[in-house]
């Protein structure tokens, strides 16, 4: 386990420049800025424990109330409608400052 910190700020910043900066599941404005109420949450997907990969395309921001409040079945269903969006070239989100 050892960097997995690091790589999880990499990752959550990652999303950040890409124009993820939504909560996946109810829309909240993020910040990136740790320990706050919206701080972005790094969202596995497909939970590791189901055999979701520790890579970018399984991730996705999600706030803390969120992210820790679903079910890994809730958060296959999210995964079935929202990737796509999330993973489309020209979201209508990006491009926004
Ligand atoms: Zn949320």
């Amino acid at each position: 386990m050892n960097g997995r910190k690091r790589s999880y700020g990499q990752h959550r910043r990652w999303l950040w420049d890409n124009g993820k900066r939504t909560c996946i599941y109810c829309g909240v404005k993020l910040t990136i800025t740790p320990g706050q109420k919206n701080s972005m949450t790094l969202e596995h997907i497909k939970p590791l424990s189901r055999g979701g990969y520790n890579k970018r395309s399984n991730y996705a921001p999600a706030c803390h109330g969120c992210n820790n409040g679903k079910g890994s079945a809730i958060a296959e269903e999210f995964a079935r409608n929202i990737i796509p969006r999330l993973s489309a070239p020209s979201a209508s989100m990006e491009g926004k400052k």
